[in-house]
């Protein structure tokens, strides 16, 4: 399953075979590349127009607040990562992801995107919610740390 996070930045992490997915550095899912369907700037320091740069919240707040269009991109990113990585399940949170009817856009998004070429995995909102962050932690430290 991957799980990303959509707030003042975006970020995600997978976890394959019980484990969570971890190389040279923790994964750095929000500054992917996907294509644009619109000419606006983004605003991530680094790249511009990543997915974080495009559809973060100070992302969205700058281009106008257009929901609709950061669902674009982030039903583009779920696309990507279903084809990549091929996760049963993605649970979006996060901030932004509290925008009314912002999952369904996503998921719509990313079925227009895959356009039948292969099930998408389930996509929903997390379980804790906003908690989310804060029983990953714990899980993480009653396990000592060890992923
Ligand atoms: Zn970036």
């Amino acid at each position: 399953m991957l799980y990303l996070t959509v707030g003042t930045g975006i970020g995600g992490g997978c976890i394959a075979g019980g484990r969570l997915l971890h190389g040279l550095l923790h994964p750095e899912m929000g500054h992917v590349r996907v294509p644009r369907v619109d000419a606006g700037p983004g605003i991530c320091h680094a790249h511009g127009d990543c997915l974080e740069g495009l559809a973060s919240g100070p992302a969205i707040a700058a281009r106008g607040g257009d929901y609709g269009l950061a669902a674009e991109y982030l039903g583009l990113a779920v696309q990507n990562y279903a084809c990549v990585l091929s996760p049963r399940m993605i649970l979006i949170g996060g901030g932004v992801m509290k925008h009314a009817g912002m999952l369904g856009m996503v998921r719509a998004a990313a079925k227009r995107y895959m356009n039948g070429y292969a099930p998408l995995p389930v996509i929903r909102a997390p379980k804790f919610g906003q908690r989310a962050g804060t029983f990953g932690a714990l899980a993480l430290a009653v396990r000592g740390g060890k992923v």
